[in-house]
């Protein structure tokens, strides 16, 4: 399983689909990714092998931003519906996650009473608690916030916002999560040879930790909300 996340002035829909390719070694029973349109965030997913999700893509749709996902079910049978990207009920937030969400039951009862699942997953009641937190009037980065401290098990966590097309919401604990450096664009990968096709720069990132990620800029915050600095470093890998 593994996650893709692009951000700058080409076209996403390859760049995530080649990045998901190179994931394919970690196995997954389906795929998705999630870009920014112009008439929104539109989501390609699919059961079964990255090349039936290739077919599935809207090659008309002209996006510049985008977040990917190949998923290895442990909440929820392997499909279509399952696959990520999952959204919010508004559709404003839409979502990927690797890892297992332990507390989700838990957090549904006491978060989420009246919301209405389309998918079987835990990964789901992420991104309706991110709506639900900025229906109560917080701005998005600081619903992130809010969701991550919540939230009990592993996660690596990219984040689409559709009243924002400049920016993705990073998130990692225990689940591997890179960002890349680009000259005039950003990425995010699992494992920064998804990525080696566009750069070989990397910032680590380390456990309950989010980064706000724009085409110019990488900005890395603890769940405290301070700014953390850190340099990237070299992948020496084989593209
Ligand atoms: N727990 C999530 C699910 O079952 C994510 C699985 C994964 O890491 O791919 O959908």
């Amino acid at each position: 399983c593994g996650i893709v996340g692009f951000i700058g002035q080409q076209d996403a829909k390859e760049i995530l689909l080649k990045g998901l390719e190179k994931l394919e070694y970690r196995g997954y029973d389906s795929a998705g990714i999630a870009v920014q349109a112009e008439q929104g965030v539109v989501v390609f997913k699919e059961k079964g092998r990255i090349a039936i999700l290739r077919e599935s893509v809207d090659a008309s749709v002209h996006a510049t931003v985008g977040i990917g996902h190949t998923r290895w079910a442990t909440h929820g049978v392997p499909s279509k519906v399952n696959a990520h990207p999952h959204q919010s009920t508004s559709k404003r937030f839409t979502l990927v996650h690797n890892g297992v969400i332990e507390n989700y039951e838990l957090l549904k009862n006491d978060y989420l009473q009246g919301v209405t699942f389309v998918s079987e997953t835990d990964t789901e009641i992420i991104v309706q608690l991110i709506e639900k937190h900025v229906n109560e009037g917080m701005d998005v980065e600081e619903a992130f916030r809010q969701t991550l401290t919540l939230l009990h098990g592993s996660y690596a966590i990219a984040l689409l916002d559709n009243q924002n097309q400049d920016i993705i919401y990073v998130a990692k604990n225990k689940s591997p999560l890179l960002v890349g450096v680009g000259d005039d664009f950003n990425v995010v990968a699992s494992d920064a040879m998804a990525m080696l096709q566009v750069t070989n720069q990397y910032i680590e990132l380390m456990d309950k930790e989010m980064v706000l990620v724009t085409r110019d800029s990488i900005t890395i915050k603890n769940l405290a909300g301070e700014t953390i600095e850190r340099a990237p470093y070299t992948a020496e890998l084989d593209a």
